[in-house]
């Protein structure tokens, strides 16, 4: 058999080894170390913010978000339902509960329904906006920039300023989306709401094993959150705490590995341009399926690439069509399912669901890693193309 065709794998074509081996030379790999520092610095500087902090997850990252932006039980947070469930678990280690909010088709929240939703079913009172049948406060907004496709901030940030939301950005597929024109020119995801959180998982744009980070508008926000991920250590020498902390922080063995993979990102970030012009000319001849496309007056990371299949002419289930291409050597995933459809989550109030069911059942997720060849990618088109014509053909 031919050799799988991987859907996302990391690359480490740089000095990951160099700075990793350094790391461990030096007996720094735990919480402290150089490597983190760096990272962060390079990080604030390739965002064109000001500070990031590293952290250990993605999810580490959006939850020491809502603790700072003041999530608390009892709090409703507005987000989406079709992503990735790390998105939404964070809330509730706050004792909080999601209110999911439709997609529009860019896979991002939709804020004609986000407004909608805190215009008709929400009051504000004394500067807070309260969910009018249940009688709670929402407190937050998690934009998830779905696939590194950034959402739109412009109308976003125009209603959570209205509606007195503090904004949680999930740009952890999006490293390196941002603004080319508009109000929002040269902004980067996750630098634009109140809080960003980022991650460096092993799927991701680049990786450090695990890990994350965090951007704030606010520069006491961000120290402070620096300082719950550090255990809240008021005083290293006498361990004087005066809050309850968290061992969030990123490792100098992780942060080394990141070092060598920000070197890497812009070619990273190029390759997955050309690579998603690549399939958007193979599959410009099919009328079975559309290559999805990034926003407008946006440079996209283009971090996934997801096909939409044409339901009303193909209804096999997505698990065989999985199958049919995994036999033939490409890997190939169906979109997330549905938030709101998952146990924990299955009772939270949902607002106008309709596109995000929609594209939770025709989205098929392509082979898109930074180390994909050209053939690679010809002959998956290929072979996803002509088994979307048997499918259609019905034999
Ligand atoms: C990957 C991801 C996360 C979580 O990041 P981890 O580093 O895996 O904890 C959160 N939200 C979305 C949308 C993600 O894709």
């Amino acid at each position: 058999m031919r050799q799988l065709i991987p859907l996302s794998v990391p690359n480490f074509e740089g000095n990951e080894r160099k700075y990793v081996d350094d790391a461990i030379a030096q007996a720094w790999v735990s919480t402290g170390g150089a490597y983190i520092e760096q990272l962060e610095r390079e990080l604030a500087a390739f965002l064109h913010t000001k500070q990031a902090v590293a952290v250990q997850s993605g999810t580490a990252a959006l939850h020491l978000c809502l603790i700072e932006a003041g999530v608390k039980a009892g709090d409703l947070v507005l987000v989406p339902p079709l992503t990735f469930i790390a998105a939404v678990n964070p809330i509730r280690y706050q004792g909080a509960d999601p209110v999911f909010i439709d997609c529009d088709d860019s896979l991002c929240i939709d804020p004609c329904k986000l407004k909608a939703f805190c215009e008709r079913e929400c009051t504000l009172a004394d500067g807070a906006l309260v969910h009018r049948e249940s009688k709670r406060t929402v407190r937050a907004l998690v934009v998830v920039h779905v696939f590194g496709n950034m959402a739109d901030m412009e109308a976003i940030m125009e209603i959570a300023g209205a509606y007195h939301l503090t904004v949680i950005e999930d740009a952890t597929e999006a490293l390196g989306t941002y603004y080319t024109d508009g109000a929002l020119r040269g902004k980067y995801a996750g630098t634009i709401g109140d809080y960003g959180a980022f991650s460096f998982n092993g799927n991701k744009i680049i990786t450090t094993g695990g890990g994350g980070a965090v951007t704030a508008a606010e520069p006491r926000a961000l120290a402070h959150i620096r300082y719950l991920s550090t255990q809240a250590k008021d005083d290293a020498q006498y361990y004087i705490h005066h809050e309850v902390g968290y061992n969030y922080r990123m490792t100098n063995l992780q942060a080394a590995l990141g070092v060598a993979q920000m070197e890497e990102l812009p070619d990273f970030i190029g390759r997955k341009q050309k690579n998603y012009d690549l399939y958007a000319r193979l599959f410009s001849d099919c009328n079975l399926c559309r290559l999805l496309p990034f926003r407008e007056k946006t440079a996209s990371n283009r971090w996934f690439y997801a096909l939409e299949i044409d339901r009303e002419r193909i209804q096999a289930p997505m698990s065989q069509m999985i199958d049919a291409l995994q036999q033939q050597g490409v890997q190939t995933r169906a979109v997330w399912g549905l938030i709101s459809d998952q146990r924990p989550y299955e009772h939270e109030t949902v607002y106008q669901l309709e596109r995000a069911p929609y594209y939770a059942d025709c989205i098929l997720n392509i082979p898109c890693s930074t180390n994909i060849t050209e053939k690679e990618i010809a002959y998956a088109a290929d072979t996803i193309k002509q088994l979307l014509r048997k499918l259609a053909d019905g034999i």
